[in-house]
């Protein structure tokens, strides 16, 4: 309770729309870490003849040259069409069995419909967004991807323009997110009341959440 106070300063009646990060945040890794690490590098050494270790080495190589401050990194079209391999289509559909949410997910978002307005804030393009939101999808008013609706990461000026779509102001929507910088600094940069999430309490912050059950009863205990 005493965290919540500290970083947003805001009483929460305030608040009207609820914004999630989609992969670390509801989704495991488990499907990226498939398409990424798996599938495509098994698709480059079937095409280059070589053995799936070293396409492995080969594809991380090119991710690292391209790091993940620019739009490409996340851009599933503009690595296949790197590595020459086709369409990812089937690739996607394939890999939607590894497609996990985090335990709490389901009793969260439950918890919070119909007291505020669910959206998702992503940088996941909108190529793999409804494969990552399946079964959940159904939850979220709306569904905002960063590179495919505004070309751009998650920088500031991407929440400006969600609260504008929304036709709200940045202190009536708080964000959460496992990313320091595109979920917590930039959001709240542009105004909105951000949180970190830290499941593994890795980054060391002080404030950041464990999990989201903990953003819900932060909500609803100051929320009302
Ligand atoms: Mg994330």
């Amino acid at each position: 309770m005493v965290v919540f106070e500290i970083v947003l300063k805001k009483p929460m009646d305030e608040i009207e729309v609820v914004s999630f990060d989609a992969e670390g945040t509801l989704v495991t890794p488990d499907f990226s870490y498939g398409i990424w690490y798996e599938a495509i590098p098994e698709l480059y050494a079937r095409r280059e003849g070589i053995e799936f270790e070293r396409a492995r080495e080969i594809v991380s190589e090119e991710y690292q040259k391209v790091g993940s401050q620019r739009l490409e990194w996340y851009d599933i079209g503009y690595w296949f069409s790197h590595f020459d391999l086709g369409a990812p289509d089937s690739v996607i559909e394939r890999f939607k069995r590894k497609v996990r949410y985090y335990p709490e997910v389901h009793d969260v978002l439950l918890s919070l419909n119909g007291r505020y307005k669910l959206i998702v804030a992503s940088g996941t393009p909108m190529e793999l967004l409804p494969c990552l939101l399946h079964g959940i999808e159904s939850y979220f008013a709306n569904i905002f991807s960063s590179i495919s609706h505004y070309g751009q990461l998650k920088e500031p000026d991407f929440y400006f323009k969600v609260c504008r779509s929304l036709e709200i102001q940045p202190n009536q929507v708080v964000h959460i997110g496992d990313n320091w910088q595109f979920d917590f600094l930039n959001a709240r940069q542009a105004g909105i009341c951000a949180f970190h999430l830290d499941r593994k309490r890795e980054a060391g912050y002080q404030h950041s959440l464990t999990d989201l059950a903990q953003l819900k009863v932060n909500l609803i205990s100051y929320g009302g």
